[in-house]
């Protein structure tokens, strides 16, 4: 009860202040308006208030001279901030003045009201801030779901011009400066994005990612220090172009990305190597966790049928990379060859990745299967002495296995297989071995270079015993996996001075794919040996261009690039100002000049008619079926 007390006697001092005086203070600019009258309309649940423009005086907006007289009154009206479920509708009162300068052409002027609204404008300026700060979160079609919400009446398209009408903001040139490219719409339109690396800050984006457009923006701001880009040659040759002074930087993931690529090359060449593995490791028995060994599970065998269709669609593919090859050695361009031949573009330009045939594809789902999540339980209870697959396949069921009893029937057939049992054996007289999946997955070429990569920390035993396995099999691919385990360890930890070693035993080696990398190293050598020094890359950007995906797919892919730019250099800002915190500032430099050494060109090498591959596995993610695209678009 003395609680009750204390909260009346506060409240009685409260309620003094009158509801005019209230009211007031919720107008727009209490200094310039005055409160005439107000209407409350229940039904349409909207409020008007009646005011006043209290301004002395006012300038003419041509020549700012103060005017005092008076030519008439009229009546603008603006919607405001909604009043918790009323709309808010001003009936302002405002006055037209002459300008009585001589020199001055306006005769005639309208008052100006620069705390509450634009001159002709609808809405106050505090409702359209509102509005632009809905559009900028969240585009036009959400932002008026939200709007609408919030008892603030706007339609799409409004919401989107007021977005348009916004100034991009004047920034501080950027010292190092983070190139990419992004996708408006994928393999057709793409764009530039710029961003500040040291703070973290988007800075612009740029029609198309061609030279041009950067070297434009670059000459338009001249200041940018380092230049971290990937290896497209359009970049390195806009960042030349537009500053020449700039130590341009290879991107550590690009240039790993590009060894990837060598490496899958290697592979795909080495493919029986890789079938060597495989049949190793279905014949190595599996140490259970309880110390039993098992018998592996044999893999799974084509049917010969299938497999004799399959040689003859290699040597047709053999047959036309050959074809492929020889035209391309007369002089015949990609597309030409590409028409000659009845293959499509893209299959040209793979075929001349390699002179030699790189062989078939294999599927990328090797040994994926809608059983393996079972696979687990049908081995326990096979080896609890459950032969019977149709018993199998409905206890499966049971607990959410949704394939047919083929598949179940033919895993049954390769278990008896491993365990010796004739088909169809059910009740054997004898104890037979336990059996179990083997602790590695097939090899994939993918699955290998990523294999390769890994880093040796983070390899599983069984991982590194493939591993060895792999380099034991045939000296070109033990080369192979040393020169790339060398030249990511020499990226990875930034070791400069390791590079031209390298440069040299991989211009050497055997292997063409590696051969060829090199020499686009070379070509590169400027930005790659920068990219090995500095600590800059451009994985802020990659970051960006998600939040970018982000805001694109939000408005449904039809933005263009003036809404988008927006969208994507203002709204962030506020919240980035605070996180501002530039990244090994000091460090960068004094070795930026150390880093610009020998040679001027710049170039990234492609095989003969390829286009630059431009997106690509992140560094240190997993292997087959959870490789991250980091999706440059
Ligand atoms: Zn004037």
């Amino acid at each position: 009860m003395p609680q009750r007390h204390y909260r009346c006697k506060e409240e009685t001092a409260f309620i003094s202040t009158p509801a005019t005086t209230v009211l007031t203070h919720l107008l727009p600019d209490a200094t310039t308006l005055r409160l005439e009258a107000c209407e409350v309309d229940a039904t349409t649940a909207q409020l008007t208030l009646r005011v006043l423009s209290t301004q002395a005086a006012a300038l003419c907006p041509l020549c700012t001279t103060p005017a005092q007289h008076i030519h008439s009154h009229y009546e603008r009206t603006l919607a405001d901030l909604p009043w918790a479920a009323y709309r808010v509708r001003l009936q302002l009162r405002v006055r037209k003045w002459f300008c009585r300068n001589r020199h001055c052409r306006r005769r005639v002027f309208t008052e100006r009201l620069p705390t509450v609204a634009a001159p002709w404008a609808r809405r106050t300026l505090r409702l359209a801030q509102r509005l632009v700060a809905v559009g900028l979160a969240l585009g036009g079609k959400a932002g008026v779901h939200l709007s609408q919400q919030l008892a603030l009446a706007v339609s799409r398209n409004t919401l989107l011009r007021l977005l348009r009408k916004l100034p991009l903001p004047a920034l501080p040139t950027p010292r190092v400066l983070g190139v990419d490219d992004f996708a408006l719409r994928k393999r057709h339109t793409y764009g530039t994005i710029l961003v500040d690396l040291e703070r973290r800050q988007p800075v612009a984006l740029l029609p198309e990612r061609t030279a041009a457009p950067v070297a434009q923006w670059l000459r338009e701001h001249p200041g940018v220090e380092v230049i971290a880009r990937d290896r497209a040659s359009a970049y390195a040759e806009g960042a030349r172009q537009g500053a020449p002074a700039a130590t341009q930087v290879a991107d550590r993931f690009h240039l790993l990305q590009n060894l990837r690529e060598a490496l899958d090359q290697v592979f795909l060449t080495h493919a029986k190597t890789l079938d060597a593995v495989n049949d190793l490791v279905h014949q190595q028995p599996v140490v259970l966790s309880d110390g039993v060994v098992a018998v592996p599970v044999p893999p799974h065998d084509i049917p010969l049928p299938a497999q004799q269709r399959a040689a003859q669609r290699q040597a047709r593919r053999r047959e036309l990379h050959t074809q492929v090859w020889a035209l391309h050695r007369q002089g015949w361009t990609a597309p030409a060859i590409a028409q000659q031949v009845g293959v499509s573009l893209r299959t040209v330009q793979r075929d001349l990745q390699s002179a030699a045939f790189a062989g078939r594809k294999r599927r990328s789902d090797l040994g994926d299967s809608g059983l393996n999540p079972y696979k687990r339980y049908l081995l326990a209870r096979w080896n609890a002495g459950c032969h019977t697959a149709m018993r199998l396949c409905r206890e499966l069921r049971q607990r959410g296995y949704g394939g047919s009893y083929g598949v179940v029937a033919a895993y049954a057939r390769r278990l008896r297989q491993a365990q010796g049992l004739p088909a169809g054996h059910r009740r054997p007289r004898q104890s037979l071995p336990a059996v179990a999946e083997p602790v590695c997955q097939p090899l994939t070429p993918r699955r290998a270079t990523w294999l390769v990569l890994r880093r040796a920390a983070k390899r599983t035993e069984a991982e590194a015993q493939q591993l060895t396995q792999l380099h034991t099999q045939s000296a070109e691919v033990a080369e192979a996996i040393d020169l790339a385990q060398d030249f990511a360890t020499l990226v990875r930890q930034r070791q400069p001075t390791q590079l031209d070693p390298w440069l040299t035993r991989a211009t050497t080696s055997t292997l063409e794919a590696l051969r060829r990398f090199a020499t686009g190293l070379y070509e590169d050598y400027a930005a790659v040996k920068a990219g090995v020094t500095l600590p800059w890359s451009t994985s802020p950007v990659e970051g960006h261009i998600n939040r970018l995906k982000m805001l694109k797919r939000q408005m449904f892919g039809r933005a263009r690039l003036d809404l988008l730019s927006r969208r994507f250099v203002l709204a962030p800002r506020e919240r980035q100002a605070q996180a501002t915190c530039p990244r090994e500032p000091a460090q960068a430099h004094p070795e930026a000049a150390a880093a610009e050494p020998e040679t001027g060109r710049g170039i990234a090498a492609h095989a003969p008619g390829v286009p630059p591959r431009r997106r690509g596995l992140r560094e240190g993610t997993a292997g087959r079926g959870s490789i991250i695209r980091t999706d440059v678009v």
